[in-house]
């Protein structure tokens, strides 16, 4: 289990964005993190693989302990966890297959950027994408594919990592309805099929009622609900 353990995070300028948070996220579940833009869901989805350190509180993985015990540690829990932004942070001049190789490549060694790709990660970058249905527009830069097709990049690019976790910060705010659903789809069918665990950030109720397994709304950087899709009342 992922868990946080009364976790705070007070930034540098004084801003409280997460009081104290005790959570658990149970394994190859699909949670959405609900609330309005300020409410601290990004801060907690950042807090959960280290890229905003807790002022108080502990961050931990069963087994393991603190995410935060050592440097090596820190590193292979990253590893083990793929991101997925609101932005999807593609390269724009680089191919399809490229963005979702610089996803493996950020998940092994400096080294490796400087030696040739094995054609094995070619093969799993191009699987990756075959997953969110776009094989065909591998050779295709970027910025050519639209919107939803941008952000199934970044998914395939998140997936050929093979993480045990996502995390997903607002992957579909940008998106129309329409294409939200479908991108969300895509997400759901490959987490459950590879039995990742998937902590996304939406502002949508309806999109949470449809897709999560469990819910945690969060309102000023409070758990403010926690529980099944169906105990989330119409009027929240
Ligand atoms: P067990 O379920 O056997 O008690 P642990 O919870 O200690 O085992 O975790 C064992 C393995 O499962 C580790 O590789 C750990 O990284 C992974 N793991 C634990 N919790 C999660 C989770 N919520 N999501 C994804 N992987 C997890
Ligand atoms: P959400 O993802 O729900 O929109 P955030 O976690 O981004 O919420 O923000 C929670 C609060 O923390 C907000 O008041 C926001 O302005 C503030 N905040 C977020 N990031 C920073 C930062 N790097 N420095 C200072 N304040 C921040």
């Amino acid at each position: 289990m992922l868990s946080l353990r009364n976790v705070t995070v007070t930034y540098p300028n004084g801003v409280v964005a997460l009081r104290p948070t005790t959570a658990v996220f149970e394994r190859g579940k699909f949670i959405v993190l609900l609330g309005t833009s300020g409410a601290g869901k990004s801060t907690l989805l950042r807090s959960l693989n280290g890229l905003v350190r807790p002022t108080s509180g502990e961050v931990c993985v069963e087994g393991r302990g603190s995410i935060f015990s050592s440097r090596a540690h820190l590193r292979a829990h990253r590893r083990r966890t793929g991101m997925v932004f609101q932005q999807h942070h593609l390269i724009g001049r680089l191919s399809a297959l490229d963005n979702v190789l610089t996803g493996r490549l950020a998940a092994h060694s400096v080294l490796r950027s400087i030696l040739p790709l094995p054609r094995a990660d070619r093969l799993l970058a191009l699987e990756a994408l075959d997953r969110v249905g776009l094989a065909d527009r591998a050779l295709d830069r970027a910025d050519q594919l639209s919107g939803g097709q941008q952000q199934r990049v970044g998914i395939a690019r998140a997936m050929a990592q093979k993480p045990e976790i996502v995390l997903a910060d607002e992957p579909v705010a940008s998106l129309d309805p329409a294409t939200s659903v479908k991108v969300l789809e895509d997400l759901h069918r490959i987490c459950r099929e590879d039995g990742i665990t998937a902590i996304v950030s939406l502002h949508q109720v309806d999109l949470a009622r449809q897709f999560a397994d469990h819910i945690i709304g969060l309102a000023q950087g409070r758990i403010a609900f926690e529980g099944a899709p169906d105990q989330l009342g119409s009027a929240t």
